[in-house]
């Protein structure tokens, strides 16, 4: 990859990388759009990254469908399709991790331990083999997306991190290759989280500042649905995820499934 991206770049285009675990939906194609708008040649990565799994987390039947995402990026006219095995990436003796302290060190980072430690790691590793001028990363995971920002920021990289909003189901659910786990009556549960969220910013609109009652609108929309367990809800500052500012995010397991969500809630709410 690094020697087509080297001769790009010889050549004087641009470039720009968009990092995906591959289980392709329109949110990861809205990334894919944004690449292809902004930059003369674009890199889809699609590699199920083993180091941000925990321990009995869902590396093993994490979602896979190769041929339709094959045909959706050719669809789309992306350049090159990035696709590195395990052994590529971490062959034998690979000892370096990349470790962003502060970002992530709450919510996430608590609930996944080394979680990002493993994004941070493969990023890096996929900004030196890609060499993209922009990476495209969806405000989905707002807590990666802020990790990944400092991680570019602190090393220097000259990468410019660029976020995408929230693509969703028309009831509201974020797509998420994860949602694919769910059965129907979950799927119907799952609403709750952008409910939440919904209930959340039309307070605040309301004038409602008050953190513990933000907190109490999510946590109490959340815990109405029987099929649904709380795992986390805050209201915290978009770049430094310390308690604070308007960014209300939630994690939720619905069955054995863990979801994710956040919206900023200075934003109207979409629908
Ligand atoms: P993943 O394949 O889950 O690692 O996601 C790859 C990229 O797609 C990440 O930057 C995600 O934040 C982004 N993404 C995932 N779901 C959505 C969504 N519903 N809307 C926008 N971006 C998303």
């Amino acid at each position: 990859m690094r020697d087509i991206a080297l001769a790009w770049r010889a050549d004087g285009l641009t470039v720009g990388l968009v990092p995906t675990m591959g289980a392709l939906h329109a949110g990861h194609m809205s990334l894919v759009e944004a690449a292809c708008r902004e930059n003369e040649r674009v890199v889809v990565s699609i590699f199920v990254n083993p180091i941000q799994f925990g321990a009995g987390e869902d590396l093993g039947r994490y979602p896979r469908s190769p041929e339709r995402d094959l045909a959706m990026l050719r669809e789309a006219g992306v350049d090159a399709i990035y696709k590195p095995s395990v052994a590529d990436m971490y062959p034998p003796g690979a000892g370096t991790r990349v470790n962003v302290h502060g970002i992530a060190d709450s919510l996430e980072g608590v609930a996944r331990p080394g979680h990002f430690e493993g994004v941070a790691t493969v990023v890096a590793k996929l900004f030196a083999a890609a060499l993209p001028d922009r990476a495209y990363f969806g405000q989905k995971d707002a807590q990666q997306l802020a990790v990944v920002k400092r991680l570019a920021a602190d090393l220097d990289l000259g990468v410019e991190i660029r976020a995408c909003p929230t693509v969703r189901e028309a009831d509201g659910l974020a797509l998420s290759s994860r949602n694919a786990y769910l059965d129907a009556a979950e799927r119907q549960a799952a609403v709750c989280l952008s409910r939440a969220l919904r209930l959340a910013s039309e307070a605040y609109r309301r004038g409602e500042r008050d953190l513990g009652r933000l907190r109490a609108i999510l946590r109490n929309t959340i815990e109405a649905e029987p099929l649904a367990s709380l795992d986390y809800a805050e209201v915290v500052d978009p770049a430094t995820f310390t308690r604070g500012g308007s960014l209300a995010v939630l994690a939720v397991r619905i069955g054995k499934t863990r979801l994710i969500d956040n919206h900023d809630l200075k934003l109207t709410y979409p629908g």
